[in-house]
């Protein structure tokens, strides 16, 4: 198969991670015979750098003009005080909306070779969820203002949901459920707010629709307790904007590292756009440092999701768990016992066990 792949290696550790991804990548495009294609596009702060924009129209219409998008990350201490439309993370919002991109999976699983750098006591029974987050409605997407009102500065953010955005978001949770243990978890904050009531009552009506599928609701103060006090209870946590972004990143380290975790963002077509969950950790870029794995596991997710090769995909993650077998560790997973490797080493150890 021939495919044209969008790469965006962003700022901070990006570029570092998706060269390991591409490394990958082309081990598996040698391995089944496909050829894929890449083309760069600047986003972010090395856009607003370069272009003055965080997502150049030209960039944008590459992202579109492919068969699938693989991202690094965006951001860094460098934009923090530019005004608003020029962050770096607008580039990304004004992707994944221009792109229809309304369904972020998140998968957490605790890989048995890690279960030291898990911060939890208890794992015996396991991790292994997905947090089905909606990406492009709710406060994020809402206006956003600051006014003057008796002198003093009030701002405000808007949280909005149309029932068509509540459902569409419900029947992916359900339909991954079903492939699953088929269990779902709604997370709201329905004794506050309006956008969760109409939540509740849309994820209400579809488990009726899908009467195999067991299904509870639960408040977001208490999802973010008990992922800490027992994850094994959940298969798949379907939840809005915000509340997924948060509960997302808590359930990743649970796992062991924000490092290991890989996501895709997808709308009706078979294009996505897939990334790691985790930001672009200046505190680390340049050093050769970080993890690549999850930004790898994106890749796997890319061939899966927008390509439908699921035997490469596996081919990855066999591979992830091969190199973790052999004690190969970036430094934020070592342990005792285990080889520190730079990021660049991780990447090429993967690449070859895929071959
Ligand atoms: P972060 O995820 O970048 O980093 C949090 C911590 O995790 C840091 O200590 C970092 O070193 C560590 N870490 C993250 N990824 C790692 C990896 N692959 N390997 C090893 N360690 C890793 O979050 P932050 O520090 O809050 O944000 C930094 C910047 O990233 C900000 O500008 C933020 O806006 C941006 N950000 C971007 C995205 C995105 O592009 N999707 C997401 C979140 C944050």
């Amino acid at each position: 198969m021939n495919k044209t792949i969008a790469l965006i290696p962003g700022d901070g550790i990006g570029p570092e991670i998706v060269e390991q991804a591409v490394k990958v990548l082309n081990a598996i495009a040698k391995k089944f015979s496909h050829t894929f294609t890449y083309e760069t596009v600047d986003m972010g702060g090395i856009a607003i750098d370069k272009w003055g924009e965080p997502l150049p129209k030209a960039m944008l219409e590459k992202c579109l003009a492919s068969d699938s998008v693989l991202l690094g990350a965006v951001g860094g201490p460098q934009w923090d005080s530019m005004p608003g439309h020029l962050r770096p993370e607008k580039g990304l919002l004004a992707l994944r909306s221009a792109m229809g991109l309304y369904c972020n999976l998140r998968p957490a699983t605790l890989w048995p070779q890690l279960a030291a750098a898990s911060p939890l006591k208890d794992i015996s029974q396991g991790i292994d969820f997905v947090v089905v987050r909606e990406l492009i409605g709710g406060i994020y997407f809402g206006s956003h203002t600051t006014e003057l009102v008796e002198g003093q500065p009030v701002a405000t953010d808007i949280m909005r949901y149309s029932e068509s955005e509540i459902r569409r978001i419900g029947k992916i949770a359900f339909e991954t459920a079903r492939k699953r243990r088929k269990k779902v978890t709604s997370v709201d904050k329905a004794n506050v707010l309006d956008t969760s009531r109409l939540w509740r009552k849309i994820m209400h009506e579809l488990a009726q629709e899908y009467p195999d599928v067991e299904y509870s609701d639960m408040l977001v103060d208490n999802a973010a307790m008990q992922l800490v006090k027992a994850p094994h209870q959940f298969d798949v946590l379907v939840t809005e904007n915000m509340f997924g972004d948060i509960l997302s990143d808590e359930a990743s380290m649970l796992t062991g590292s924000i490092g290991m975790i890989p996501s895709s963002s997808m709308g009706e077509g078979t294009r996505g756009l897939f990334e790691p969950i985790h930001g672009s950790a200046p505190d680390i870029a340049g050093k050769d440092l970080a993890n690549p794995v999850g930004t790898i596991l994106s890749a796997a997710m890319m061939l899966r999701y927008s390509f439908g090769m699921e035997q490469e995909a596996t081919t990855i993650e066999q591979a992830v768990s091969t190199v973790l077998d052999k004690n190969f560790r970036t430094s934020d997973t070592m342990a005792e016992g285990c080889t520190q490797v730079s990021c660049s080493q991780m990447g090429d150890a993967i690449a070859s066990a895929c071959c």
